[in-house]
């Protein structure tokens, strides 16, 4: 079977969970190649909900192999309490079906600390951040003074590193950013703890999917956040620190662009966003009241009400060149009911010209308009609906016109919360 990398093409939350977790009972080897803990599903399994915001879901089904890969940022007392959750439930884990990169970077208090001080400082003009220390440690990661698994586990290379980074990030934090410093031990002592118990978990993850693959178990590459948040391609500085694009998965567990044979671009059918940054297609009436009501659109990790607004094909696009796309994964739509007409923004107008790609700065992005196309609603509820032919004519013509334009072929439609209201338009994984 093939494998095939889980992208969000968006601006995050478009529902990758569900997804991820229909897709993960076909996969041998579920893997995250970048985030942190800033990521959150929230799965109901068997009337039971689980949250997770580090370990893939594919946790709970026996016989997968759970990877984090070097990519991800991890906060190792949130990894830890997951664990500890899921093992009081009755789920089995350890290192039989859950590996952590021995190159993963760790989240570490002073990358919380100085996350929050900086946003706080910053007002007005700030990002949005989660505040859980992801921007600082992908920057101590660049910056080559991070501290990686593999010296969390080593309390001597655990000591020497810690000794050399703790002077200026005290002096960052009393200093410029008037908060608290951290003493030596009240950092040691825990993560040396946090290590030990690490340990076993410690493994080249590159050599397991490189293994997986050669005894053909096939490989879930579960990426996080949305491609319009990509460092590189996303709407900078609105952004988060990591490649969430498809590309992302090569580097982020050490697996050769080959391998990621397939991607599936998760859509959600209208647009959210969490925090700052332009966004054109964003509607403050009672439209965008309904997506937040009837969408639920609140954080899972951080329970922010979420920015909503029709769906943004431009984005689309953008999202189907960036990740190579070969199959959409349409979600939410159940949301559009009753909504008449149901617009699509097929392009933008800026300064009296029409645009048909992302501009490159926020300036510009601020002064796109949205073109829009309306297509008639529907009012039926089709949360019940199983197959494509049963959904009515106006979702059906919505669909269509959403494939023409992205230019990739609809796989999956979700139509409600549950596992069962799924539209299976053609199996990824076949
Ligand atoms: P993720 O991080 O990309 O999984 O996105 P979110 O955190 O926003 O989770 C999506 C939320 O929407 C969860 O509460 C899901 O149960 C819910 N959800 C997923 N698919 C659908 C759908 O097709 N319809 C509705 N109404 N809700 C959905």
């Amino acid at each position: 079977m093939p494998n095939i990398v889980v992208v969000g093409t968006q601006w995050g939350d478009e529902g990758k969970g569900k997804i991820v977790d229909l897709l993960t009972e076909q996969a041998r080897v579920v893997v995250r190649y970048q985030g942190g803990n800033n990521a959150g599903h929230t799965l109901v399994v068997g009337g039971e909900k689980f949250i997770f915001h580090l370990i893939p879901s594919g946790i709970l089904h026996p016989g997968t192999m759970c990877c984090l890969g070097n990519g991800v940022v991890l906060d190792p007392a949130v990894f830890l309490g997951e664990i500890d959750r899921l093992q009081s439930r009755g789920v089995k884990v350890g290192p039989e079906n859950l590996r952590v990169s021995e190159r993963t970077q760790v989240i570490m208090p002073y990358h919380q600390r100085l996350d929050l001080a900086r946003e706080r400082a910053k007002g007005a003009g700030k990002i949005g951040t989660t505040g859980r220390g992801i921007g600082p440690c992908y920057e101590d990661k660049v910056a080559r003074r991070g501290i990686r698994v593999a010296d969390l586990v080593d309390p001597q290379l655990l000591k020497a590193k810690l000794t050399e980074v703790l002077p200026e990030k005290n002096f960052l934090l009393e200093k410029l950013l008037g908060d608290k410093p951290f003493t030596f031990e009240e950092i040691f002592a825990p993560y040396e703890k946090f290590g030990q118990r690490l340990k076993p978990l410690m493994a080249n993850v590159s050599i397991i999917l490189h293994e997986a693959a050669k005894h053909g178990k096939n490989i879930l590459f579960e990426g996080a956040q949305g491609t319009h948040l990509d460092i590189d391609h996303g709407t900078y500085p609105f952004v988060t620190s990591s490649n969430p694009v498809a590309g992302g998965a090569a580097t982020g567990c050490g697996i050769g662009p080959k391998a990621l044979h397939r991607v599936l671009g998760i859509v959600k059918a209208y647009t959210t966003r969490v925090g700052g940054g332009p966004f054109p297609t964003e509607c403050l009436d009672s439209i965008g009241d309904h997506m937040v009501e009837v969408g639920q659109e609140f954080g899972s990790t951080t329970g922010r009400r979420r920015r909503c607004g029709w769906l943004d094909l431009v984005v689309l696009q953008e999202s189907a060149r960036l990740n190579g796309l070969t199959g959409l994964a349409i979600t939410k739509l159940d949301v559009l009911s009753t909504l008449d007409p149901v617009r699509i923004c097929v392009a933008y107008e800026v300064d009296g010209q029409r645009r048909d790609s992302m501009p490159p700065t926020l300036a510009e992005l601020e002064r796109c308009r949205p073109v829009f196309e309306d297509l008639p609603g529907w009012q039926e509820d089709i949360s019940g609906v199983r197959r494509v032919q049963d959904l009515p004519a106006n979702t059906r013509t919505y669909l269509k016109r959403l494939e023409e334009l992205a230019g990739v072929p609809i796989q999956v439609v979700s139509v409600g919360p549950d596992r069962e209201e799924t539209i299976v338009v053609q199996n990824p994984f076949a």
